[in-house]
């Protein structure tokens, strides 16, 4: 991103309802009743409808994060965006959310880390090879807490056939806090991705053509060729598999685990 001073974070009313964690168990049981869990349009949809401004979106500009951008363009363009700005990003992923956008529109917050860049450095030097869970705590999981304290909704990219580690992802879940977590791709294929990314002509991140599957902050991430595990690039050599992002927050209601068999895409 050219200019990577991060812009002014929205003025935010309060949200049109909030629900407290039976409220948000009592929708969410609705919404499964009324199959917009199965619809990505509708979950993003429903969700917005529910929480109003109290909800926003995260993304890295991978795969899954296009086609919900694409979606959230089109039902609610207003829509915060926030990038979670590590400070170790690739350059080719700053340039690729620059274009994002400015061709598309969106409303793209950068969220940075307390200690960012060359602050973080002079005082952690090279965490991720020390202590690389410490490292994603600092620099993704806070700046997430931060917006978990300020909204009610989050729309993440999440899908379960990214890893196994991901395998009980769901369109809709509760986070600890009575805070939704909105995934509407949970249940596409890899395939489907692929088919909604080529049939609606939309740009990728260009290292996805340098052999990249899954693509995080630049000292972690290596091109990989599993197609059984999209994420084996990332942290490659250590057992980490996860920054913490999608597995900090408890999950409540597990009693409404929905059944495992895969669900229609799009
Ligand atoms: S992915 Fe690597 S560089 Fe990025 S926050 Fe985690 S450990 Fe640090």
């Amino acid at each position: 991103m050219p200019d990577t001073s991060p812009p002014a974070d929205p003025v935010r009313e309060p949200p049109r309802r909030r629900l407290d964690e039976a409220g948000l168990l009592g929708a969410v049981e609705e919404a499964r009743a009324q199959g917009i869990d199965r619809d990505a349009h509708r979950v993003i949809r429903w969700s917005h409808d529910l929480l109003g401004d109290g909800l926003m979106m995260t993304t890295s500009f991978q795969k899954s994060g296009m086609i919900i951008l694409h979606m959230v363009r089109e039902i609610v363009p207003e829509l915060p965006v926030f990038f979670l700005d590590t400070g170790f990003h690739f350059p080719e992923t700053l340039e690729f959310a620059e274009r994002i956008r400015r061709e598309w529109g969106i409303n793209v917050i950068l969220q940075r880390p307390k200690l960012f860049g060359e602050q973080f450095a002079a005082t952690h030097g090279k965490l991720y090879e020390r202590d690389p869970d410490l490292c994603c705590h600092l620099n993704k999981v806070e700046p997430q807490k931060e917006l978990l304290d300020r909204y009610d909704g989050w729309i993440a990219g999440v899908r379960r056939d990214q890893a196994s580690t991901r395998g009980a992802a769901d369109s809709l879940e509760i986070l600890e806090g009575a805070k939704l977590k909105v995934q509407p791709l949970a249940h596409w294929s890899k395939l489907e991705v692929e088919t909604y990314l080529k049939d609606h002509k939309i740009p990728t991140h260009p290292l996805f053509e340098l052999g990249y599957q899954s693509i995080g902050c630049q000292p972690c991430t290596q091109p990989c060729h599993d197609p059984s595990n999209e994420r084996a690039g990332r942290w490659m050599g250590k057992a980490k598999t996860e920054c913490g992002l999608h597995t900090f927050w408890k999950k409540k209601g597990n009693d409404l685990d929905p059944p495992a068999e895969p669900r229609p895409g799009p």
